[in-house]
């Protein structure tokens, strides 16, 4: 899976529920809700968690977003995120409007065909 290994040791990763949100970067509509803690581990066993974070994986493209905290309970229930409760964006992809490469959104120029973004 794209987002498994992202990122370093210590934070743990735990897909909640799958999602409908309509990706800004890819235009898709199904993704992942993450709860993301940061945890200390004693032989495995996970002894204490922090800093629990909530984000959304796009699961065509792998963008993710930062959930606002206080919008959860809703998003859980509704299985629906809207623009609304987007708190930050983490990592989006875009296409490139003339070839369809699919690149980091801080590129400005296409790197297949050159086209500027
Ligand atoms: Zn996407
Ligand atoms: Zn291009």
């Amino acid at each position: 899976m794209f987002f498994i290994g992202v990122f370093g040791i210590g934070q743990k990763r735990k897909v909640l529920k799958e999602v409908k949100f309509k990706c800004t970067g890819c235009m898709g509509e199904k993704a992942v809700l993450i709860q993301q803690s940061k945890s200390f581990d004693l032989f495995f066993i996970p002894v204490y968690h922090w800093d629990k974070v909530y984000l959304i994986n796009c699961l065509s493209c792998g963008s993710l977003y930062k959930v606002k905290k206080e919008k959860i309970t809703q998003i859980i229930e509704n299985s629906k995120v809207e623009y609304d409760d987007i708190e930050d964006i983490i990592y989006e992809q875009v296409s490139c409007p003339k070839c369809g490469t699919r690149i980091d959104k801080s590129f400005k120029y296409c790197p297949k065909c050159g086209k500027k973004l």
